[in-house]
């Protein structure tokens, strides 16, 4: 996880191994994921990944949210590979390309019509908190403020912007940011408890004395993924969507981690019924793990003029043809069926860890749990249940404000089997450790 307020090198696996002594003298001391799962990996299919030296393992971590339809989906590889032979142009700048077409058509006709949204897109640089940077870029331009407001435990990128809104005072730090005109308000839940925030919120904006003045933009991640896995519930986003409403402040959604069909639906927001004015997807927006990111937004808030937000690698080709294969899955009936099935087997699961009585907090939606180990032995213990777990075969990944959730993020087409096996282990773990 990238936003720990700690994160414990002292304690991460020393590396002594010959197969790691390229990576140890030659790439930098920042690497994180390599010392929490020490291995090198070769291949990988669906919920597995294989290391050369011929360990498998379950991954219920899916490179942070971006594996949403398993390692190499073969639907997606299919086309993908065709494109390839085929000589497909594989970049383009922002210019017109078929399958930059064939994507936003599929993505209109799959994803937006059905759902009533009339959003443009935009494609932005290839990572998440260039999306975010964008959409941050664009309500202060579209309104003319500066000021945000953003959320305790919120993660929104690295970048200077993004990490303007990113609560983790270890990441700010390191990134050298101060204010930059952002009022953090408490999310509606998080470790220290439930907090009114839509009443705070309210009172900033009522009383002319507060210091804050009227900002551009609220950024929220509908479901808080690094902080430790925080879904909204749908009331509090309705009443903060009535809110923005009300005062006229542009609401933006970030649905990089949770979106893409993590939480049951597309997007998050749609549990609320609410329509966001901007929302940003990346992760599992290709489906393949290729990257891509878009602002999506109300038609009316194009307030960009031509090349004023540029960047070389906006919108991958391949991505697209990927991403265009990955809106086919959403209309199919064998991929919800499978969705829901493994929706319930983790749900099912849950159930059995609250029966185990051993204190753990339970939170997630749809395909994320997040199992918080706060009140049951702490960071401490989810780091030693983690280290654990890998030497038994199983990736899962840490989150929360010092790493004391475990984080379960499986592919939504995980094979059932593959899917059980690693609950089990992680069962197993939780008794053993
Ligand atoms: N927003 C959210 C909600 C995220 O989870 C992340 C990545 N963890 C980002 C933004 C930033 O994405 P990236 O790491 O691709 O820049």
């Amino acid at each position: 996880m990238d936003i720990a307020e700690e994160i414990p090198t002292t304690g991460l696996p020393q590396l002594p191994e010959p197969e790691f002594k390229t990576f140890e003298e030659l790439e930098s001391e920042v690497r994180l994921y390599c010392r929490k799962f020490p291995a090198v990996f070769e291949r990988a299919k669906g919920a597995e990944l294989f290391a050369e030296d011929g360990r498998t393992f379950i991954d219920f971590f899916c490179g942070a949210g971006t594996l949403n339809y398993g390692h190499n989906n073969d639907f997606i590889k299919a086309r993908v590979a065709e494109y390839l032979a085929a000589d497909g142009i594989s970049h383009g700048l922002d210019m017109y390309t078929v399958a930059k077409r064939e994507f936003l058509s599929a993505f209109a006709d799959t994803v937006l019509r059905p759902r009533g949204l009339d959003y443009k897109a935009q494609f932005t640089g290839p990572t998440g908190t260039d999306a975010v940077e964008a959409a941050l870029k664009l309500a202060r331009k579209q309104t003319g403020r500066s000021g945000l407001v953003a959320f305790t435990g919120a993660y929104h990128g690295m970048s200077r912007g993004s990490l303007a809104v990113t609560g983790s005072r270890r990441a700010r730090r390191a990134g050298g940011v101060s204010g930059q005109d952002v009022t953090f308000v408490p999310f509606e839940d998080g470790p220290q408890g439930p907090f009114d925030s839509i009443g705070y919120l309210e009172r900033l904006l009522a009383d002319p004395s507060s210091g804050t003045e009227l900002p551009a933009a609220v950024i929220l991640e509908p479901m808080q993924m690094e902080g430790g896995v925080y879904p909204a519930s749908p009331q509090w986003l309705r009443a903060l969507r009535e809110l923005t409403e009300r005062h006229g402040i542009l609401l933006i959604l970030d649905e990089i981690q949770a979106g893409c069909g993590r939480s049951g639906q597309f997007f998050c927001f749609e549990h609320a019924g609410i329509v966001p004015d901007i929302v940003t997807l990346s992760k599992s927006l290709s489906g393949y793990g290729l990257p891509l990111s878009m602002v999506l937004f109300k038609r009316e808030l194009d307030a960009w003029e031509p090349g004023e937000h540029t960047g070389t690698f906006r919108g991958n080709q391949l991505a697209f043809v990927a991403a265009t294969a990955s809106c086919e899955l959403w209309r199919q009936e064998a991929f919800h069926a499978q969705l829901a099935a493994a929706i319930g087997r983790l749900d099912r699961f849950r159930g059995e860890l609250d029966a185990l009585a051993q204190g753990l907090v339970l939170r997630g939606s749809g395909m994320a749990l997040g199992i918080d180990l706060g009140a049951a032995g702490g960071p401490e213990r989810a780091e030693r249940l983690q280290r654990h777990l890998f030497e038994r075969g199983l990736i899962v990944e840490l989150c929360g404000r010092h790493d004391e959730v475990v984080k379960l993020l499986p592919p939504l087409t995980v094979d059932p089997g593959v899917l059980d096996r690693g609950l089990e282990l992680l069962r197993q773990g939780l008794l053993a450790v």
